[in-house]
């Protein structure tokens, strides 16, 4: 059975990606950081639908919760076949009332947060010579998104992690891409008011906001050996928002 750790799981299209890639026969580690109860509850959803998934703790800021994170995972499945890097946090604020605290935790969380995941797993994969790690970025990391420079340069910086790991474990046989999301309707868009959603579906030519399950299909297919000829991408998935 393939494993898939998935970061920041317990909600939102990290909880998507969890249910689809265990309706498509994986194991799931579910990482959360601080939802516990949560995501307690996605593994019972998982199981009782005749699914595998357990839950792993860890904030993956933090380089030491990560390594015991994913030695946990290992412990129990052997291996892990794909490592989705979706764990994220946003905030929308100039960049001058941005406090170190609030630029360091950003960092922290996506891009701390792919370094340590991929430093703790990448040895385990390397010496079976497969695996896929997926990232999750962000449309704004390729365009810059006003009041958000934080988080475009954070996600930005995941591209250029994700190219970079891309070309470095390519011969080893371990495949790297990343998935750029457009506006997904999760509880990270909840804060917009109607006229701000209005804007966004009307801005994007298929007039819709995106759903978790838009980006998790997107990460199915790129895990799958459908992809397997696809290393150092960036996917968009917006509803041709950025084209
Ligand atoms: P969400 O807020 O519902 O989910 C984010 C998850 O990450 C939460 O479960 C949160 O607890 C977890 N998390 C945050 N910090 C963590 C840490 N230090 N350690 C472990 N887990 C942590 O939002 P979402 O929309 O599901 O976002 C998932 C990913 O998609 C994020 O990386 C986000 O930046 C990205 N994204 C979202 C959108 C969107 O419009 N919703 C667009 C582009 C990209």
């Amino acid at each position: 059975m393939k494993t898939v750790l998935i970061t920041g799981a317990s909600r939102g299209i990290g909880a998507q990606t969890a249910r689809l890639f265990a309706a498509n026969g994986y194991a799931v580690a579910i990482n959360y950081c601080c939802s516990c109860e949560a995501a307690q509850a996605l593994v019972e959803e998982i199981v009782a639908a005749g699914g595998d998934a357990f839950v792993v703790q860890a904030d993956v800021a933090d380089a030491q919760q990560t390594a015991d994170m994913v030695q946990q995972v290992l412990h129990r499945c052997g291996h892990i076949d794909v490592l989705i890097h979706n764990a994220g946090v946003a905030s929308q604020k100039l960049l001058t009332d941005t406090t170190p605290d609030e630029w360091r935790k950003m960092m922290a969380t996506h891009l701390d947060g792919a370094y340590h995941s991929c430093h703790a797993i990448v040895p385990d994969m390397v010496r079976r010579h497969e695996g896929v790690i997926l990232t999750v970025s962000s449309m704004w990391g390729i365009t810059g998104a006003s009041c958000e420079v934080a988080y475009s340069a954070a996600k930005a910086g995941l591209i250029g992690f994700s190219k970079a790991l891309a070309k470095e474990l390519g011969p080893a046989g371990i495949r790297v891409n990343c998935v750029a999301p457009g506006v997904i309707d999760t509880d990270m868009c909840r804060n917009l008011d109607d006229e701000t959603r209005a804007a966004l579906r009307e801005e994007t030519p298929l007039m819709r906001l995106g759903t978790a399950d838009d980006v998790a299909q997107a990460l199915l297919f790129l895990a799958s050996e459908k992809a397997s000829f696809i290393t150092g991408q960036v996917l968009g998935v917006n509803g041709g928002f950025l084209i």
